[in-house]
């Protein structure tokens, strides 16, 4: 049942409050320590449970909200307006994860959508991130389960009670994608080490890290979804996952005005405040399009999944179908944010590129959203490839 437009507009308030009063005052001093400290992350987490947020991606069926996808990415453009590792506040369960059986639900999905367990995707390895078809990490099947060997990197939360990893069960069926098993490993399994946390450029406070299975065993009933078909399952998250953060840049964007915009207003140079001059507010006009046009495209993306949902098409069906329209709203989007951060930080000049500044921060981690979840020339290829 899609909300009434004031019941949204209410949640979407609900995340701008726990963003303003819970999020923003703490933001700056995790981006300065590079460190989120764990009982403060336990209490926002145990806010967002409570708020509804924290599980705001999951289906009626599983006792969630049931929120249509265009309702989940006005969730998503409120959290636009914090940095990125504190939307792991907002619709955290993956969505690999309601696959599991009625078993796994009890020791994995129901942790974490409770907000006592926490989960990691591990699928990228460094020789398999655009090309997951060469992937190397290998899962013998043994008597009982299987024997995993290889290692992953650049696993967001690596340090997560539990891993989602992907390894190769078997040589393709057709094509040169071999066929793909998704296994839920827990932290402390014999043989699954969490290696070193990669430094990265933006992000302060969150973990990437280097996942290794040596040898590890893994029993049969923790396989998620059936054997061989686990890129296929990740496919059925493509569309919320892109669109989320097509809806999370709009948001970026916007909050990047708006700092533009007090700034400008009060900075005197030439003694005229910056704003009146041309040059600056046609900047501001150009970087004010922005989000305007990636709104457009993101938004229809989503009604046209949603519609295709209520017909009774599956995940895998609308990522399928609509693959072109969901990667136009993630590229432009991505690549939309960081041409805006580009003009917040000319526009303030030194201070956009001083730490005292949040522009300065906001800039660094724009970046990476033109690579995660498929990377600009990926999507150029599927949206060449469906015209
Ligand atoms: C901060 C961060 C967090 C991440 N978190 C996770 C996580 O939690 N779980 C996870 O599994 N992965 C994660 N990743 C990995 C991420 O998904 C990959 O980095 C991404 O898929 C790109 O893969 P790659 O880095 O190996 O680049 P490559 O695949 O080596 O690509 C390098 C460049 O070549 C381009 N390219 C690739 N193929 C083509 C082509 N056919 N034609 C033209 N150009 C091409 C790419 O677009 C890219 O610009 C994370 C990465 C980062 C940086």
């Amino acid at each position: 049942m899609p909300l009434a437009p004031d019941e949204l507009e209410d949640l979407a308030l609900t995340c701008r409050r726990f963003i303003s009063d819970r999020i923003s005052p703490i933001e700056q001093r995790v981006d300065d320590t590079d460190h989120m400290d764990p009982h403060v992350w336990q209490g926002l987490v145990k806010e967002s449970v409570d708020l509804g947020l924290y599980t705001a991606n999951v289906p009626e069926s599983l006792g969630g909200p049931g929120l249509l996808i265009a309702e989940q990415t006005r969730l998503w453009e409120e959290f636009g307006h914090t940095t990125w590792p504190f939307t792991y506040l907002l619709a955290r369960p993956h969505r690999v994860l309601f696959e599991c059986t009625e078993e796994q639900q009890e020791r994995y999905l129901e942790p974490v959508l409770a907000g006592r367990r926490t989960q990691c995707f591990a699928l990228t390895e460094p020789d398999a991130g655009s090309d997951n078809s060469a992937m190397r990490t290998k899962a013998e099947k043994v008597d009982g389960g299987y024997v995993l060997n290889g290692s992953k990197h650049f696993i967001s939360n690596g340090n997560a009670d539990f891993a989602i990893a992907f390894a190769v069960t078997g040589p393709p069926l057709r094509g040169r994608t071999p066929q793909v098993t998704a296994f839920l490993v827990d932290q402390g399994t014999p043989g699954y080490t969490v290696g070193k946390s990669q430094r990265m450029m933006g992000w302060s406070g969150m973990d990437e890290c280097e996942l290794v299975f040596e040898d590890c065993f893994v029993p049969d009933d923790q396989v998620l979804g059936p054997p061989g078909e686990a890129l296929r399952l990740g496919l059925a998250s493509v569309a919320q996952r892109r669109l989320q953060i097509a809806a999370y840049c709009i948001g970026a964007m916007e909050r990047l005005l708006t700092l533009s915009l007090d700034y400008t207003r009060t900075r005197v140079v030439f003694d005229e405040p910056l704003y009146s001059k041309q040059g600056i507010r046609w900047l501001m006009a150009d970087a004010a399009m922005q989000p305007y046009l990636a709104r457009e495209a993101t938004y229809k993306a989503a009604r046209l999944c949603d519609e295709a949902r209520a017909d009774g098409k599956s995940e895998v069906e609308l990522s399928r179908l609509f693959a072109k329209e969901i990667s136009i709203a993630k590229l432009y989007a991505s690549q939309a944010l960081n041409r805006v951060a580009d003009v917040a930080v000319q526009v303030h000049g030194g201070m956009g590129w001083c730490r005292e500044y949040p522009v300065e921060r906001l800039y660094r981690d724009a970046r990476v959203f033109r690579i995660i979840e498929g990377a600009d020339e990926v999507h150029k290829e599927i949206i060449s490839k469906a015209l």
